[in-house]
């Protein structure tokens, strides 16, 4: 109890000063991000592998989501490492503590060293059954908890051939964002259709999708929409990336396969800090 008030005063805190920036906040002020989703890959050697060949930037910010076993090795590595990485989680569930046999809270992903956690990624939405109201509740769960949530919302390739991808969104967002009244939350725009695939958007239209996502956001929340960052996921790589990081309201990727090799996603992370450094 004493620590929700402790955490709920600290969210009042950043909201209020984050409010009186509001207005100077520009574009260029957003923070991009290169994070990247292992989803169920690697044991503990490669997780020590990839920390020691990595080798991250000042310019952006990455953040590496591993499978919940490997969060506290890999939160040992970066300390060990001094490498400016941050640590997510590729799920939470909604409630503190008890009998949710399997699961894990935002407590003890803080416990482990995690800032971030991805919520509501299509693969938990496909094979477990995630719908918007639950994305809600674990995205206040995580607020309510100090970490970020990554929000993920996106079309599968059936609504967008039947014209859909803009309805999806709406809904999507609208019911992610039910009753959130922090700005402390990164949207991943990630057309299902492009996960996996081999078959990224293309920037343009990324980049079009992204606007109007920021559109919406500003009827939901208001002119912070402007100060959040919104990642583009799907098929990114150290080819594409750069075409990615050109566009105005694309501040960053999240990233499944590439990810997983540290040449390449190293490769993507320069791209990006590159890109900043012009900015
Ligand atoms: C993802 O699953 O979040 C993702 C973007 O995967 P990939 O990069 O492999 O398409």
């Amino acid at each position: 109890m004493e620590q929700s008030i402790e955490s709920y005063i600290k969210n009042l805190v950043r909201d209020v000063i984050g409010q009186s920036l509001g207005e100077l906040q520009l574009q260029s002020d957003r923070q991009t991000y290169v994070i990247a989703n292992w989803k169920m890959n690697k044991n503990l050697n490669e997780t020590a592998e990839f920390f020691q060949k990595i080798n991250s930037s000042q310019d952006v910010s990455v953040v590496i989501c591993p499978p919940a076993q490997l969060l506290y090795p890999a939160h040992l590595l970066i300390k060990q490492s001094g490498k400016p990485i941050g640590l997510g989680g590729q799920n939470v569930h909604w409630a503190d503590k008890g009998a949710y046999t399997g699961e894990s809270s935002g407590s003890m992903l803080r416990d482990v060293g995690c800032e971030y956690v991805i919520i509501g990624h299509s693969e938990r939405r496909q094979y477990s059954y995630e719908d918007d109201e639950l994305v809600n509740k674990k995205v206040l769960h995580a607020i309510k908890s100090e970490l970020t949530p990554i929000i993920c919302i996106g079309e599968t390739l059936g609504q967008k051939n039947a014209l859909q991808t803009e309805q999806v969104l709406v809904k999507q967002l609208e019911g992610a964002l039910k009753d959130i009244d922090s700005s402390h939350f990164i949207l991943a725009y990630e057309p299902v259709w492009a996960i996996g695939t081999g078959q990224s958007a293309t920037a343009e239209l990324a980049q079009q999708i992204h606007a109007y996502i920021r559109s919406i956001l500003k009827k939901i929340i208001g002119e912070k929409a402007d100060g959040i960052s919104i990642l583009y996921g799907g098929s990114a790589n150290e080819h594409n990336a750069a075409d990615f990081s050109a566009m105005p309201d694309i501040d960053g990727v999240l990233v499944g396969g590439a990810s997983l090799n540290a040449q390449s996603f190293d490769g993507i992370i320069n791209v990006f800090a590159k890109g900043e450094q012009n900015s």
